[in-house]
């Protein structure tokens, strides 16, 4: 299932990236441009915009909250997402699908303690943006966990 995210919702696109959901976002998705991209590429639009619907715009689902969380619950819930299936496997930032990185590739490129301490990484292939489970991916498992997606 792949999304694209109306631009009022940016923090509930890079959340659904967290949890390793493909999801365009950006300035240019509104109105006719989201319809537009989603029905190229096959996507569900996520909009919080009612008066789309006169548009006649391909499957949406509207957002009813407009509280993060409560968003992120309903498209979970109602695409049947398994949040805990691939988090941290796609950037949050550009929604590339993240590729291992070596540790000896990235050293120099990550804080000296991260290094130290740290044995497994991601890049980014567009933004090169590295990423590794330290305590941001522990903080983000909290809040899955705080909404009720924790392990079973
Ligand atoms: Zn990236």
């Amino acid at each position: 299932m792949k999304f694209a995210a109306d631009r009022m919702l940016g923090r509930l696109a890079k959340w659904l990236r967290v949890i390793g959901q493909d999801v365009t976002y950006g300035p240019h998705l509104s109105g006719y441009g989201l319809i537009r991209e989603a029905r190229r590429e096959g996507r569900l639009i996520l909009t919080r915009n009612r008066s789309l619907e006169k548009k006649s715009p391909p499957p949406y689902l509207l957002i009813e909250s407009d509280r993060f969380r409560e968003q992120l619950c309903q498209v979970i819930e109602t695409c049947k997402l398994d949040p805990l299936e691939r988090p941290f496997t796609r950037c949050v930032e550009c929604n590339s699908q993240l590729e291992p990185a070596a540790k000896s590739e990235v050293e120099g490129k990550v804080p000296p303690y991260v290094f130290a301490t740290q044995g497994s990484y991601s890049r980014c292939p567009d933004c090169r943006r590295l990423y590794w489970p330290a305590t941001h991916q522990e903080r983000m498992m909290a809040e899955l966990k705080g909404l009720g997606f924790g392990k079973r």
